[in-house]
């Protein structure tokens, strides 16, 4: 990709000091290999590598934290841009980190800390249950009625339909739907997804910010304001206790204002002490931004140049 063109847009749109305004990056996994029954989802190694090497050639990258105080104080440069990720994959370590030190790309993971132990998050619990599947699946308590499962196209509509249905349910119902579907189908994922202790702490001694996600990854929206709070503070003290320095960033889980979270959680966030928060709503963070609501969007193409004009489309938009 030629970069220089976007860097002139990039400017233009995206300028420095007191009209300052950054795009935040979202990213959740960077694969070993591209995933047949996901292609488009989450990058490779590969593709990932060439997305930093575009971004950083075209941006100008920040830790989290310090774009937002220059942000505050208007002293951001032009272009400027971060890098983050959610949940705490251990592909984040494995294969994400490497190529961020490459290109001395700084970046922040949102950890959930309730999957630090060894626990898989229940959406992966799915998509490994189905993907070891072959068969006519068949589950009528979710609404499920013989969806054939030999094929890659049917096998993503079967997750695709699963992961709707149990998304918004309690934490209790979900789990037992999640069961439902491991027992069904025979397999339970047992290798480790995520990051443990020790793997966030190296990260951090690398440079990498940490940030919490809740425990349990819950739609925030669906709990009471109790639970909400004791999701939000109990990955504060977790990664507090791993980290012994205080977390000050927060991510909602699946982000989306209204349908995941909303005031009543912006205010939570606030309360416990949190310098700001990042969503998924769509957008460019700017001085008018609320700072417990910055937006984040990462666009999709497989031509990096159509990625990075998406990019550029984006923050002209907002
Ligand atoms: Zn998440």
């Amino acid at each position: 990709m030629i970069s220089f063109p976007f860097r002139v847009a990039a400017k233009y749109v995206m300028p420095g000091g007191t009209a300052g305004r950054f795009q935040i990056f979202i990213f959740h996994r960077v694969l070993d290999r591209p995933d047949v029954l996901f292609p488009d989802a989450e990058p490779d190694t590969y593709r990932f590598d060439r997305i930093v090497k575009a971004i950083s050639a075209v941006y100008n990258l920040l830790p989290l934290d310090d774009a937002v105080v220059r942000l505050q104080n208007g002293t951001l440069p032009d272009r400027a841009a971060c890098i983050t990720f959610d949940d705490g994959y251990l592909d984040n370590y494995l294969n994400a980190f490497p190529v961020l030190q490459k290109y001395k790309a700084p970046a922040t993971i949102f950890i959930a800390t309730g999957f630090m132990q060894g626990e898989i998050m229940w959406n992966d619990r799915i998509i490994e249950a189905v993907r070891s599947f072959t068969g006519v699946f068949e589950l009528p308590e979710l609404g499920i009625r013989k969806m054939d499962c030999s094929s890659i196209s049917c096998k993503r509509d079967v997750i695709h339909a699963l992961i709707g249905k149990v998304k918004y349910m309690s934490p209790e119902a979900r789990l037992g739907s999640v069961t439902d579907i491991e027992s069904l189908t025979g397999f339970v994922q047992k290798e480790r997804m995520m990051m443990c202790e020790e793997e966030i702490r190296a990260l951090r001694k690398k440079g990498v910010l940490i940030g919490a996600h809740t425990q349990s990854h819950p739609i925030l929206a669906a709990l009471d304001d109790a639970e909400s709070r004791r999701e939000i503070s109990g990955s504060k003290s977790d990664l507090e206790a791993v980290l012994g320095e205080s977390v000050t960033s927060f991510a909602y889980p699946n982000g989306r204002y209204g349908r995941d979270y909303d005031k009543r959680h912006t205010e939570i966030v606030e309360q416990l002490g949190f310098e700001f928060a990042v969503s998924t709503n769509q957008g460019i963070a700017a001085k008018d931004s609320s700072l417990y609501e910055l937006p984040r969007f990462t666009p999709w193409d497989v031509s990096l140049a159509k990625f990075m004009a998406r990019n550029i489309y984006m923050a002209m938009k907002g």
